[in-house]
């Protein structure tokens, strides 16, 4: 088959989706390209969702990630709208939902995550949302009014990002998160107080290591309810307590799984016809030397683009550090590499809303991560070090006076 004949069947319409269609035709790949994705808009920004579109200040046209005339432009197909049923990768076709059976010589599986179901009774009434989808966040805009209350269930990235956008909207917000602090999962206990003292100072109710078991809906009015017995009205109720990735039509086809689809570094899963990149997948990492499922934009772009040289037979391992990024009200979180495992924290400069700071995360010395806060140049300079496995001694780490530039050379 020539290779004007090939079609694959890109299996999203995320930004690993919309990147992998892009790069494809960068790498002159000359066959069709079908994008099918189940949500009804164009492939679209998340990160927006729980900040400036949260807040009002964007709108739905201009958090695409390409304007939708694009994709027919550069000989994309965009199906959206349509959800992928099952692959029978024997016969090479998938279904879909409306009894549709596409062919494909090639497939991309970049399905994403969703977000994980919590175990509270009556999540499902009026007024309750989850924070994933554009559907999601119209809900609650829907929703929003100065004159009434929030609660946000997760005090994640999410959580306090809501809490700040509804907070920017004049709504009263209460923020409740079941572990001892916000932010516990990812960041030190330092970044975690200096967050969740900000978002006190800024007004919101913040109450760590309580327990939501239901939320109750009385003549109109929600109440939230906690396992000490406490109880929160609320006009609004969002839920943010983490991702699941969307796994079950590839594990449905015999695709190997394991927290996420396995890829290799050339995002190839364990049918060579089979690319996936994105939350979905779980991949190795040589700069981390081990596996890792990652949700992040940054992961997500640079997966794709690993994904189209392999499918362009030009395969190029997927190497790259994780960085990741956050606003909230005036601060600017920026983080490089995954702090998991530290055993030493150094901080730089003190816990200063205006001038900002840093928190550098070390193993037996060695720099693992550094969550910057409105700290962009200490951002730049440490994924240099990551990225060069450069070492930098921990004194000098916290030492103010040292330009982090000098670090590199
Ligand atoms: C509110 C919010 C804020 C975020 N902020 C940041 C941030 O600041 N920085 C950052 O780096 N990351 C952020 N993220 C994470 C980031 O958005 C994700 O890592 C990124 O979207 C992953 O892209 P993806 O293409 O892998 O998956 P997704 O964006 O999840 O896209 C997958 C798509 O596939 C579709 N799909 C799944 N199964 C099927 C099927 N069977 N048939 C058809 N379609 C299907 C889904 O509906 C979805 O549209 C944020 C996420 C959210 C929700």
């Amino acid at each position: 088959m020539s290779s004007m004949q090939r079609r694959v069947v890109i299996v999203g319409t995320g930004h690993a989706a919309a990147q992998l269609a892009s790069s494809l035709r960068q790498q002159n790949w000359q066959g069709e390209i079908l994008l099918v994705g189940e949500e009804s808009q164009a492939p679209y920004q998340r990160p927006p969702l729980s900040k400036d579109y949260l807040a009002g200040e964007r709108t739905a046209d201009n958090i695409l990630i390409r304007p939708a005339a694009a994709y027919a432009s550069h000989g994309v197909d965009l199906l959206t709208g349509r959800r992928v049923l099952s692959i029978d990768r024997t016969a090479k076709m998938v279904a879909l939902e409306d009894g549709q059976q596409l062919s494909y010589q090639k497939l991309a599986l970049c399905t994403g995550a969703r977000a994980r179901p919590a175990s509270i009774r009556g999540v499902g009434s009026p007024g309750v949302f989850y924070l994933r989808t554009l559907a999601d966040v119209d809900g609650i805009r829907a929703n929003i009014s100065p004159d009434k209350s929030a609660v946000i269930i997760g005090g994640g990235y999410i959580g306090l990002e809501a809490a700040a956008a509804l907070r920017g909207l004049g709504m009263a917000v209460t923020l409740l998160e079941l572990e001892a602090r916000v932010l516990s999962r990812v960041c030190a206990s330092e970044v975690s107080a200096f967050y969740a003292e900000v978002h006190r100072e800024e007004g919101v109710d913040i109450h760590t290591g309580v327990e939501v078991l239901s939320i109750e809906d009385r003549d109109g009015i929600r109440v939230v309810i906690c396992a000490d017995g406490s109880r929160f009205p609320a006009d609004l109720i969002i839920i943010g307590v983490g991702v699941t990735p969307n796994v079950e039509l590839a594990e449905a086809c015999g695709l190997a799984i394991d927290n996420g689809i396995l890829v290799d570094e050339f995002a190839r899963t364990s049918d060579p016809d089979i690319v996936a990149a994105g939350d979905c997948t779980n991949h190795p990492n040589e700069l981390l030397g081990r596996r890792v499922r990652l949700e992040s934009v940054p992961n997500a772009v640079e997966q794709a683009k690993t994904a189209a040289g392999t499918l362009c037979d030009r395969p190029v391992p997927y190497q790259s550090y994780p960085w990741f990024w956050s606003d909230q009200y005036d601060l600017k979180l920026q983080i490089a590499g995954l702090s998991e495992g530290y055993d030493q924290v150094v901080l730089r400069g003190g816990k200063d809303r205006q001038r900002g700071f840093v928190a550098w995360y070390l193993r037996g010395g060695r720099l693992l991560a550094a969550d910057c806060i409105n700290r962009p140049k200490e951002f730049m300079v440490a994924r240099q070090l990551l990225a060069r496995g450069l070492a930098v001694d921990p004194v000098a780490l916290a030492d103010e006076t040292i330009d982090p530039k000098n670090w590199l050379s």
